[in-house]
């Protein structure tokens, strides 16, 4: 009877809902009424602006969905987000926010709170699509996915409705409209599935998925802000589209290594949802649903796996993609051997057999994914809201009984502003720092008042511990457990298994900042602090000239701004005694240009110590000119030229890109002073994109016209500096006298360690101990030792028997101890190997910077060996 009654009243009630979200509600129009075209039509992709002017007309024709704006792209564009729930739902948005915030933040809930927080509040989940704009599938799927949950009147939608606030988001609406400009007029010429010959995003490219650690970009900043300290969802769903061929698509489970530091609770929700989509997938008879496979969790870069240590549960998917949004017929002879005989696994039940695969087949499969993810979050909703609590207390009480207790920044930093950035960075991403109200002493090491200390009781303690710590990264060969979902794991005898993307990233020594982990339990007063700025000022007398220290990176950035305005600025070629202070080789000597007042204001904006002297001329001085640099910029769209480019904006080097044509028309000396080339293959600098794959304004390289060019810039008197791969141009086609002597033994990618030859090296993105002669000037500011990051870089030896006088090392790695955080295999390989070189070359030099200096904006322990070079090439002029 009760139960009759009780269902009656649920009845009711949600008929009630109903009602009234029909009631207000306009007809829901369709996206082909806004669009043109259905979603996921063969040759058509919506722009951005034309899905926010969907959803424009869904907000207007429905009360169930609100659009927010998050910031801006870096191209400027609005950044909108949509929020779908039940109307009951929507006029309670703050109250479901403040329950979110609650539970995840743990702090001043009891459990019994807790529990009354889960049952009132609504699960959050977060849907993003088109963060890697050429996967076009995600983000128009999300207009589709907006419709239906606006206007599906079924059971499912409602529950996922009433049960969950769902909020969508455009991870990259630059790329979007990119993408669309560049795919939409190649439709049915040569060329329609042409590469776009420049980034989906303007810095980073496909990187945007390794920066949300980092947040150098706005859109990070933006999603990191809507997560970590506005909605705090506990799932967060982020599609992709390059499933492992011939599968459909790839659902969690994920690959090996896991990342140790993610509560267990988050990794069984992950399996627990991947299951679910994958059951989903079965149920509606979408064939090809893999798992286990290939994107593993270890590299803490991504959108996914900077949230699973938020005790997020984060979800990817990799749906298959032809190319955009054109249509493909796949036969059995294009399938690996391996899949021809659709062999059955655990992981991949329902083989997929090949025939179509169009676009509208991605968008279909993402919405079955989506779906099951609101589905699961809206069936478990108060479970997984609780759980939430549960994994963040967890934590708390973990690093109560364990060491690391916390992390101490000390006072004493070789470069206090970047170590600024790293407490500022971990602040938007949801970590309390705090303030020791007064002195103390830990593990044997005093401290005073005022140390900066993360502790590790807070609810994202174990992120704090995944990016400060050093990675032991396994090898996983060792681990039978480990080896569900591998295919043939006798090919990895001897070998190891690669993670998907870096084994090692420790920030703190990416970044050169000292932090050090307490093995003691502090108990001392602490006040927590919300902003980090170095304290800049002027020292010592006002003028009549001043010193800057090279060892700060925003030095770069004041001395760009005095050799701007037509200061007078000069490098100290040794170290400088002035008074009691002594002060490193490569100190700048600012004669003329700044005044008292410009330099207090510009000590004070950039944290660093400007120090007035009398001494207006010291001994061996350099002087500085603005230089003129080229950045080439290379139709194969590269990265690393985008993070550079970045970089340049950020500390404020003029400079100019430079593209193939200008580079064969030669005569580079009249404009530029520096070249530099981004770390890319000799392959791609030489031949670029092939002949007849691209429009032919973007085929075919630098050729050899543009190596004559090259050659003869730097003979003229130029300055070549090349990044990490990009050395190899050197060796490769400019003769110099070195070789790279890990040339035998680099593997040829990744995943393709599948060979049965036994892997003699192998260091897959790690963390490597460097030496630097601080007395080079591309090695000014710099310790004497320091981490660097080893990206499959080159080892370099000078080869004295064609002519190899001159050549210095500015690098090496050391003679043992090497590996700092990460994995590296047959260290003997790179013993005392030269990490970078300066080369002369005619009347000109090249500088070979071996490894990742300035990989992904990220490890700016290292960016001044970058910088300096470009001050190098204007100094050589003297
Ligand atoms: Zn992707």
């Amino acid at each position: 009877m009760a139960t009759r009654a009780l269902r009656i009243a649920a009845c009711v009630l949600s008929a009630c809902v109903l009602l009234t979200d029909a009631a207000t509600a306009q007809k829901v129009p369709v996206p082909e009424e806004a669009l043109g075209f259905k979603v996921g039509a063969d040759f058509r992709l919506a722009t951005y602006e034309q899905a926010v002017a969907y959803l424009r007309l869904l907000e207007q024709a429905s009360p169930v969905i609100k659009i927010f704006e998050m910031g801006r792209t870096s191209m400027g564009k609005p950044m909108i987000y949509a929020v779908i729930t039940a109307q009951a739902n929507m006029s309670r948005l703050d109250r479901y926010k403040e329950i979110s915030r609650r539970l995840a933040l743990v702090k001043g809930v009891s459990e019994q709170e807790a529990r009354t927080l889960a049952a009132e509040g609504k699960a959050i989940v977060y849907i993003d699509g088109g963060l890697h704009a050429s996967e076009c599938a995600p983000s128009q799927h999300l207009i589709q996915l907006a419709h239906d949950l606006v206007a599906g009147e079924d059971p499912a939608t409602r529950l996922v409705r009433d049960n969950v606030v769902t909020v969508l988001v455009f991870a990259n609406p630059d790329g979007m409209d990119l993408l669309a400009d560049w795919y939409l007029p190649n439709v049915g010429t040569p060329y329609e599935v042409s590469p776009m010959p420049w980034l989906y995003h303007k810095y980073a490219g496909h990187d945007n998925n390794r920066d949300s650690y980092m947040t150098n970009l706005v859109e990070t900043r933006n999603i990191t802000r809507l997560v970590n300290q506005e909605w705090f969802p506990q799932v967060l769903y982020n599609q992709h589209q390059t499933g492992p061929f011939p599968t459909r698509i790839f659902v969690p489970p994920q690959a090996e290594p896991t990342n140790p530091n993610v509560h267990p609770l988050i990794v069984r929700y992950q399996n627990l949802f991947g299951s679910a989509m994958a059951a989903a997938f079965e149920r509606e008879g979408k064939a090809g649903v893999v798992s286990g496979f290939r994107y593993d969790s270890w590299y803490p870069g991504y959108v996914t796996q900077v949230v699973d240590a938020h005790n997020i549960v984060s979800i990817l998917t990799e749906t298959n993609l032809y190319r955009f949004a054109t249509p493909h017929f796949y036969t059995l002879e294009d399938f690996p051997e391996a899949y021809r005989d659709f062999t059955v696994s655990a992981f991949y039940p329902n083989p997929w057999k090949g025939g179509w695969w169009r676009i509208g087949d991605a968008v279909a499969y993402n919405l079955t994914a989506s779906k099951a993810v609101l589905q699961t979050a809206a069936i478990n909703r108060e479970q997984i809201l609780f759980d939430k609590y549960h994994a963040g207390s967890d934590v708390v009480a973990r690093f109560k009984k364990e060491p690391p207790y916390a992390w101490i920044v000390p006072e004493e930093q070789w470069d206090p502003p970047t170590a600024s950035l790293l407490l500022n960075n971990l602040t938007l991403l949801g970590i309390d720092i705090y303030t020791a109200d007064k002195a103390f002493v830990a593990d044997g090491i005093a401290y005073p008042a005022g140390t900066r200390v993360i502790p590790m009781s807070q609810p994202f303690g174990l992120f704090v511990k995944n990016l400060l710590e050093e990675q032991r990264y396994p090898d996983l060969t060792k681990y039978p457990d480990a080896w569900q979902g591998l295919v043939n794991p006798q090919k990895f005898k001897e070998a190891y298994l690669p993670p998907y993307d870096i084994a090692g990233w420790t920030l703190p020594y990416q970044m050169g900042v000292k932090v050090r982990a307490a093995n003691t339990l502090l108990d001392l007063p602490m006040t927590l602090a919300e902003k980090f700025t170095a304290a800049g000022r002027v020292e010592a007398a006002a003028g009549p000239a001043y010193l800057i220290s090279p060892k700060t990176n925003n030095s770069f950035i004041a001395v760009n701004r005095i050799l701007k305005q037509g200061g007078e600025v000069l490098r100290a070629r040794d170290q400088l005694s002035v008074g009691t202070d002594t002060y490193p080789p490569g100190t700048y000597v600012v004669r003329r240009g700044l005044s008292p007042a410009a330099a207090d204001s510009m000590a004070k904006d950039l944290g660093i110590t400007i120090a007035g002297t009398t001494r207006t001329a010291p001994p061996n001085l350099s002087p500085l000119k603005a230089p003129r640099i080229a950045l080439y910029r290379s139709w194969t769209a590269q990265m690393d030229e985008g993070w550079t480019r970045f970089l340049l904006e950020q500390f404020e080097f003029p400079f100019t890109n430079v593209q193939d044509a200008e580079i064969k028309a030669g005569d580079l000396n009249r404009n530029y002073d520096v070249l530099v080339i981004p770390s890319m293959s000799t392959a791609a600098i030489v031949d670029g994109l092939k002949v007849g794959t691209v429009p032919p304004q973007y085929a075919g390289g630098l050729g050899d016209a543009g190596v004559r060019s090259i050659k003869a810039f730097v003979e003229n008197g130029g300055t070549l500096v090349l990044l990490n791969h990009a050395t190899l141009f050197a060796i490769d086609r400019l003769g110099v006298p070195v070789v790279d002597v890990l040339k035998d033994y680099r593997l040829p990618d990744r995943r393709q360690a599948a060979d049965a030859k036994p892997v003699e090296f192998a260091c897959p993105g790690s963390v490597l101990r460097i030496e630097f002669d601080v007395k080079h000037p591309v090695a000014y500011g710099m310790p004497e030792e320091a981490p660097g990051m080893f990206i499959q870089s080159p080892a370099f030896r000078f080869n004295p028997s064609f002519g190899g006088k001159g050549a210095v090392a500015i690098a090496k790695y050391p003679g043992e101890d090497i590996l700092m955080s990460g994995y590296l295999k047959g260290e003997k390989y790179l013993k005392n190997g030269v990490a970078a070189a300066d080369v002369p070359l005619g009347k000109g030099r090249v500088v070979m910077l071996g490894f990742g200096v300035e990989q992904r904006g990220q490890p700016h322990g290292t960016f001044k060996l970058l910088f300096n070079s470009l001050y190098y090439g204007a100094m050589t002029k003297q």
